[in-house]
């Protein structure tokens, strides 16, 4: 079922009299077909998206200490990125990079709106990439739609299956790299061109490529408009001196064709010369002089489309143009206001939060200890008379090596030994290992019931790598 609602005009022009625009909420999706354009920002995209591209592809390639560097390895429950190695025990990490992740989106949306969107985002980047394969297998904007129009025929359909079989190749690889995050890349390439993927890898290969192909392929600025919460709430987050792309209406209205060489103020007009061009290559297919809508990904476009006209016409450039809306409102007077509590706030948030992360990480011991006491006893007594007390170990080497670790035991209250001491263990790469040990006192020396007592693991070839844990001695009262 349909339903209708009023739309406010937006146009700032106070003496015409507007209708109320209608918009259909459930009107068919229209197809749009963006016009390329270059320029000096979607320069810019163009080597964020090589930057993007390269990271996500190469990194799964890349080794260190001979095996590979980023790898999130799920059967096993390790995760190697470089040298660290991290264990679900120490999940509280990821938590703390998705909260610097969401303050870093915060703090660049306040000083530059939706820069994230418009640069590096992957469905904008994957989008893009699409669009050039899109344009090489059917031709510029024009010829796109009126090969959309034209009846099925062996041309067209020639065309679109080298669109097609071109976007499949890029979900695809994009799906091997993804997988190659959470499976020995090398492995796992062998694996696919032998036709020997296990049926997990294969399902989620098959996910992953089907996901890329959809999202990138068809759905495209759906997945903006409907699917990423981000622009939604990014609004929120705007302030009147948040650099936007905006159309300069003082500047640009009243629009109107003219002839070229001629100056806006002969022919009675502002700058803008109604040439769609702004709408014409934009992706989500809006028209940036109705002002800021969340529909707009900021991808820059418009700026360089607009930016090209203005050098047609001989104008100056940036009637479409990176400004704030205190700017826009003060014509060209106001003056640009950096520092702002909101952004000052996010920026020393984020600093503090990625200092503290790069300190524990920097100064994280690659060793876990834990001792859990014999729960069938509490204590016992020796032939000698002394006092024994048996607890379980639990030591986890979190380092990349096989190395060896010597256990010991001490009490600032009472002198006590450890049972065949010293004790050495030798441990694989992220090894986990139980073992049982026993203390045992002289219960002439031992002070009380319940004693505290310390047992430290120390790695052989490095003392200073060494991890402690703190339990108690009970004694017969
Ligand atoms: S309005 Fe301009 S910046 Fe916004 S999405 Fe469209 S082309 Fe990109
Ligand atoms: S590209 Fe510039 S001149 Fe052309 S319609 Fe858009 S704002 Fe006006």
């Amino acid at each position: 079922m349909s339903q209708q609602i009023p739309v406010k005009d937006i146009s700032p022009d106070p003496v015409k009299v507007y209708e109320p625009q209608y918009i259909d909420l459930y009107a068919k999706r229209e197809k749009i077909h963006a016009r390329a354009i270059s320029g000096f920002f979607q320069n810019i995209r163009v080597t964020t998206l090589y930057l993007t591209m390269a990271v996500f592809f190469l990194l799964p390639w890349l080794n260190w200490d001979g095996r590979q560097a980023i790898l999130f390895d799920l059967p096993e429950r390790h995760f190697y990125i470089f040298w660290w190695t991290f264990l679900p025990r120490d999940f509280f990490f990821l938590s703390w990079i998705l909260i610097i992740a969401a303050f870093a989106l915060f703090a660049a949306t306040v000083f530059a709106g939706r820069v994230w969107c418009g640069y590096a985002c992957p469905q904008t980047v994957w989008t893009k990439v699409f669009m050039w394969i899109e344009e090489l297998a059917e031709g510029n904007r024009n010829a796109r739609m009126r090969l959309d129009k034209a009846p099925m025929s062996l041309r067209k359909f020639i065309r679109r299956s080298i669109k097609h079989a071109g976007w499949a190749a890029v979900a695809f690889a994009t799906g091997i790299a993804f997988i190659g995050y959470f499976t020995p890349v090398r492995e796992l390439w062998f694996n696919v061109v032998n036709g020997n993927l296990g049926f997990w890898v294969g399902f989620w290969l098959l996910f992953f490529t089907i996901a890329t192909y959809l999202n990138a392929g068809w759905m495209r600025e759906q997945v903006c408009l409907h699917m990423c919460p981000y622009g939604r709430f990014q609004s929120v987050m705007f302030d009147k001196d948040t650099l936007i792309i905006s159309y300069d209406y003082h500047r640009g209205d009243p629009r109107g064709s003219r002839k070229r060489g001629t100056t806006s103020i002969e022919n009675g007009l502002g700058d803008c010369i109604d040439c769609n061009m702004c709408v014409q290559v934009c992706p989500t297919g809006i028209d940036i002089r109705d002002g800021l809508q969340f529909e707009c990904i900021q991808c820059a476009a418009c700026i360089d489309a607009c930016d090209s006209v203005m050098d047609q016409m001989g104008y100056e450039r940036g009637l479409v143009r990176y400004t704030t809306e205190n700017l826009l409102e003060k014509t060209g007077t106001g003056t640009y206001k950096l520092f702002r509590p909101r952004l000052i706030g996010y920026s020393a948030a984020l600093l503090l939060m990625v200092g503290a992360l790069l300190f524990t990480l920097i100064t994280r011991v690659p060793l876990t200890v834990e001792a859990l006491r014999d729960r069938g006893q509490l204590f016992n007594e020796n032939n000698a008379g002394w006092i024994e007390n048996s607890y379980t170990l639990k030591i986890q080497n979190k380092s990349q090596n096989e190395v060896e670790f010597f256990i010991t035991a001490s009490s600032s209250e009472f002198p006590l030994s450890l049972q065949n001491s010293p004790i050495r263990l030798s441990m694989a790469a992220g090894e986990l290992a139980t073992l049982p040990i026993t203390i045992e006192a002289d219960p002439a020396n031992i002070p009380s019931h319940n004693n505290k007592i310390e047992i430290h693991v120390t790695r052989q070839d490095d003392s200073r790598i060494q991890a402690t844990t703190h339990n108690t001695f009970l004694a017969p009262r």
